[in-house]
């Protein structure tokens, strides 16, 4: 059983992989979100994990973050492509729209971040957290695709489950953020750990807490939003897919060079 990219994101895109098996896996941290599906695009062997289950159980602060990125390393995944809602925090990011983040900011508590709690202290960069030679390829595509599209994006994640107040949206916005997120932190800060390649493309359903005037909405208002653009991410991912070389040429899997605290550091 092996993949060479996987793919997390909502449970709607389990059509994504049709007649894909789906495989129970078990992992050193435990089962991840789901059974994961396995199946081919093009001539490429795709995983794909439901990242709140499949049927949409598992809140954002108890994603099984560490188990599902272990998942898709022992499967011999070098590339993941990370799909989730956001919301926007500026008017020109529009209900629709897609971005592509390049930074992140976490402001998420309690959650498990790394895969290195002990025998070793590790000190990964995440100063360029996504990958660059993937970002490329989707923004290629994307620029083609019928979809209003924003190549950058600065994503701040909040642990959830409960949406922002308007202060805090305000404040929020008011520093440079632009969308905001429950599940991007740790997802991808692990991938990077694991040395595995991560591209994360966020769905604006709604402008957040009084962003542009706007009243807040409610998740179902958010919910219908987002299987309005499951159609666009289907026809995005399978497109992408295909395009990603499967050689490496970035550095993303080399994240551990000169990470490791050697025993002089220590002493
Ligand atoms: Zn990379």
């Amino acid at each position: 059983m092996k993949a060479d990219i996987g793919v997390i994101a909502g449970s709607g895109l389990y059509s994504l992989l049709e007649g894909a098996a789906e495989n129970d896996i078990d992992t050193k941290y435990g089962k991840p979100s789901s059974k994961v599906g396995i199946g081919r695009i093009g001539k490429v062997d795709v995983a794909f994990i439901p990242r709140h289950g499949k049927e949409h159980t598992i809140p954002p602060h108890k994603v099984p973050y560490v188990a599902n990125i272990q998942a898709f390393k022992d499967l011999g995944v070098t590339r993941i492509i990370g799909i989730g809602a956001v919301g926007s925090l500026r008017e020109d990011y529009k209900p629709g729209d897609f971005v592509l983040f390049d930074q992140f900011i976490n402001m998420t508590n309690g959650r498990r971040d790394t895969t290195f709690d002990e025998g070793k202290v590790v000190h990964v960069s995440t100063a360029d957290p996504y990958c660059p030679e993937m970002r490329s390829v989707v923004a290629d595509t994307m620029m083609t695709a019928e979809i209003n599209m924003h190549k950058t994006g600065t994503v701040v994640v909040i642990n959830g489950p409960r949406f922002s107040t308007k202060a805090e949206s305000k404040l929020f916005a008011s520093s440079g953020m632009d969308v905001i997120n429950m599940t991007q932190y740790p997802e991808v800060a692990l991938a990077r750990e694991l040395g595995i390649c991560y591209v994360g493309i966020g769905v604006v359903t709604d402008y957040d807490a009084g962003i542009g005037g706007q009243e807040p909405v409610s998740f179902g208002e958010i919910a219908n939003k987002f299987a309005e653009s499951e159609q666009h991410v289907r026809a995005l991912v399978k497109e992408i897919i295909p395009l990603i070389p499967k050689k490496q040429s970035c550095s993303c899997s080399r994240s551990l060079d000169g990470a490791v605290a050697s025993k002089s550091v220590l002493e």
